[in-house]
């Protein structure tokens, strides 16, 4: 299996504040990966350098084997790559039609109606609301949508921030059974960051964990989910 993505001994910062250190990562084709850790541990800054906002100040970001780590985010976008950042920021005065448009936009609208047929099959509560303003709707479906608009561009490469922070357990069952779905299907490769590490552990194939901005372990899900220290500090008592 080919790497869609890889990260070579990247360190970000933010002014002074060192938020990554010498991280390196790979995601093969078809593959979950899920990166777990506590609050702080540097999760959305990993997402965000992916993207260059912040910048790898040293180590490389490859996409396909190719360097992007000097790319412009559009240029990102363009090669096949999505994310649905933390917090669902969705545009909350646009309709969800509005919103599906937004992330179709980054190619081009050729296969919309297609996708968007997709987008319904996967996530059916947005046919519903299809005219609703997406501020209104509940934060399950509002991650849906941030989900759905992301998948609009047609990625290769799914970056999913936290998509179950702040929902009911069965909300997140649901979500997380679309991403499994989609990936057995479609075969889309996807990194997804949380801190519901028992839920992610269980989706992913495979799994890196992240302390203080450091890659301290990793191995397959199950591997992952049977150490007693990460049972200690994620599982039991933890997330
Ligand atoms: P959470 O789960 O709480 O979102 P995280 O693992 O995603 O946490 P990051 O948000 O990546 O962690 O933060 C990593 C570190 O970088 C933290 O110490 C944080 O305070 C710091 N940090 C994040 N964003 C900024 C910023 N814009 N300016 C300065 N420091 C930042």
């Amino acid at each position: 299996m080919s790497n869609v993505l890889e990260l070579q001994g990247v360190s970000s910062f933010y002014g002074p504040i060192q938020a990554l250190r010498d991280v390196s990562l790979d995601v093969r084709e078809g593959e979950i990966v899920t990166l777990i850790g506590a609050n702080g541990a540097g999760k959305s800054t990993l997402m965000m350098t992916i993207f260059g906002q912040p910048k790898a100040k040293t180590g490389r970001v490859l996409y396909c084997g190719d360097d992007i780590t000097a790319l412009p985010a559009f240029k990102i976008a363009r090669r096949g790559i999505a994310q649905s950042p933390e917090g669902r920021r969705i545009f909350p005065r646009m309709s969800v039609e509005e919103n599906l448009l937004m992330g179709a936009q980054v190619i081009n609208y050729e296969d919309y109606d297609t996708n968007l047929k997709k987008m319904f099959a996967l996530f059916p509560r947005l046919e519903e609301r299809f005219a609703q303003r997406a501020g209104t709707l509940s934060g399950g479906e509002q991650q849906m949508l941030a989900i759905a608009r992301a998948l609009m561009s047609k990625p290769k490469l799914l970056l999913l921030d936290e998509p179950s922070l702040g929902l009911a357990p069965l909300v997140i069952k649901q979500i997380f059974g679309a991403i499994r779905d989609l990936n057995r299907e479609t075969g889309l490769t996807v990194l997804l960051v949380e801190q519901n590490a028992n839920q992610a552990l269980r989706l992913a194939h495979r799994a890196y964990v992240l302390v203080n901005g450091q890659i301290t372990l990793r191995g397959t899900g199950a591997e992952l989910l049977a150490k007693p220290e990460i049972r200690a500090a994620y599982l039991e008592g933890g997330h």
